[in-house]
């Protein structure tokens, strides 16, 4: 069984690659009878965004993302699981690494290190590896002299010689130096702790995935550099390092709907904008993984989160770029809401909600109308937000300004004939009228094509807009709405 983890900072709102990493990580824990957990990575308290954690919470938790053991979950045995709690925990490994030697306190200035970073650039190649290491020579007298005296420090890794190579489950053995100048020569040695004492990302990141025994560690191709790093450190300790598996970064969003930026949607504003949990999850689940092909087949790659969790296995992760092919979500979206709402407990819940969102709009629109609305046109929504959008005049007298369809018409008809279709069909509907039957016989008594006298009826029922069958339409409406739809058109 795998223990994974899923490690976000606060800095900002949940997004779309971040999802994904949750769900992988979800996924291969569920697969494999394991734990999932939620670790807040917010050492870096200058980046910390208000609300991001609450966002965090509430995105996972409408996604179907529950964890084992988290932030207020199972704290027991491994927790906190708030990095900013675990100042006391850190402070007892960094202090292991200095006695063994692995790590040493720097005293340098930010003047001096920003020096020694613009002299770095300037080697030929120039290289982003720029310390000398020189408080690494420091006498232990001199380090007691300046923690005496109270000067900042933070403190460093001693790097090795040639980092470790190491096994991605996704990318095979990689084997990556930092480029050094042969001679002047800089070390990596990355900051471990901060001068304002907190760890930095690799120091906690590494002292708790072993703390917490976490076996598999599912992150984002960004990561991959920091890797060796943090090997070298489960050296350092002497622990064994989990398997890491990095996953291809999120390309090219180009549907405005989705976003305005690439792949920066956010899972709490795509539930603002209709997106249901099933299929956010559905379609985050392919950025990177793909179903065997039979399955996939079946059901046009439809899987809710028990298919996903049956079928999820490391061996179907890809290693190219994960497009982000925003059609597959609305299409997902689509097929969920219709299942949904051919499930009359679910119909009631979308009605409801629905109902409320749209009373300061449509305030005399009642409940088991809009149920009756949803069930003629809930099959063609692709979020229950194109119902204001597209079926307007279901919900309301039609409107006649600020639209295409019935400038478009306008330019088209000849008024005084669609004024006398009106007229002729002033008063004509009633709850037994036949309507196909009725518009023949318009039609012929006016000896013009059927064609517009159908037109003419749309204008007048649903200003134009194109929709809902006519013969539906009129059920839909009945016998007296109808007439006064023509009735108000003719005025
Ligand atoms: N805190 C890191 C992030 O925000 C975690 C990276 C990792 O999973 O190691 O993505």
């Amino acid at each position: 069984p795998a223990r994974t983890r899923f490690a976000p900072s606060p800095t900002g709102k949940l997004h779309l690659g971040s999802l994904r990493t949750a769900l992988y990580n979800f996924l291969l824990a569920k697969s494999t009878g394991g734990q999932f957990l939620l670790r807040l990575e917010d050492t870096d308290q200058k980046r910390l965004v208000p609300g991001a954690e609450k966002n965090i919470y509430d995105s996972l938790s409408w996604c179907g993302i529950s964890y084992d053991e988290g932030p207020g979950v199972n704290e027991a045995e491994h927790g906190p699981f708030r990095q900013s709690d675990r100042t006391a925990i850190y402070q007892k490994y960094i202090a292991r690494l200095l006695s063994s030697g692995h790590a040493y306190r720097c005293f340098c200035s930010k003047e001096r290190l920003d020096g020694l970073r613009e002299s770095a650039q300037n080697l030929m190649p120039p290289t982003t590896v720029s310390y000398d290491r020189n408080c690494a020579h420091i006498s232990e007298n001199d380090i007691q002299e300046r923690l005496k005296r109270g000067t900042p420090y933070t403190i460093r890794l001693k790097s090795p010689e040639t980092y470790p190579g190491f096994t991605d489950l996704l990318h095979g053995s990689l084997n990556m130096q930092p480029q050094v100048n042969a001679i002047d020569k800089r070390f990596d040695d990355p900051i471990l702790v901060k001068s304002d004492s907190l760890p930095t990302y690799h120091f906690a990141n590494v002292v708790d995935d072993h703390l917490m025994e976490i076996t598999h560690v599912v992150r984002g191709e960004e990561w991959l550099p920091s890797t060796p790093k943090h090997i070298a450190l489960y050296e350092a300790f002497g622990w064994a390092p989990p398997e890491f598996i990095h996953i291809p970064l999120l390309t090219s969003t180009s549907d405005k709907k989705l976003s305005k930026r690439k792949g920066d949607a956010d899972v709490m504003t795509l539930r603002e904008k209709g997106v249901l949990p099933e299929a956010l999850i559905n379609f985050s689940a392919l950025f990177g993984w793909s179903p065997p092909r039979e399955e996939a087949a079946k059901n046009h790659e439809c899987f809710r989160m028990q298919d996903l969790i049956r079928l999820f296995n490391l061996n179907n992760l890809t290693k190219g770029n994960a497009k982000v092919d925003e059609k597959k979500l609305w299409f997902f979206n689509k097929q969920y809401l219709s299942q949904r709402l051919q499930d009359p407990v679910q119909a009631d819940i979308i009605a409801s909600d629905l109902l409320q969102e749209l009373h300061p709009s449509f305030p005399d629109l009642k409940l088991c109308r809009l149920k009756q609305i949803l069930n003629l046109v809930g099959s063609s929504l692709t979020t229950v937000k194109d119902l204001q959008a597209n079926f307007h005049y279901l919900l309301s007298k039609p409107q006649f300004e600020n639209n295409q369809f019935v400038r478009d018409f306008i330019q088209k008809q000849d008024l005084r004939q669609v004024q006398s279709v009106l007229q002729q069909l002033q008063g004509q509907v009633t709850e037994h009228s036949d309507l196909l039957e009725l518009i023949d016989r318009i039609a012929q008594n006016a000896g013009i094509r059927k064609n517009v006298v159908f037109e003419a009826a749309r204008f007048a029922l649903a200003a134009s807009i194109p929709g809902v069958k006519l013969p539906l339409l009129v059920d839909f409406l009945g016998a007296e709405e109808t007439n006064t739809r023509v009735e108000e058109a003719l005025d």
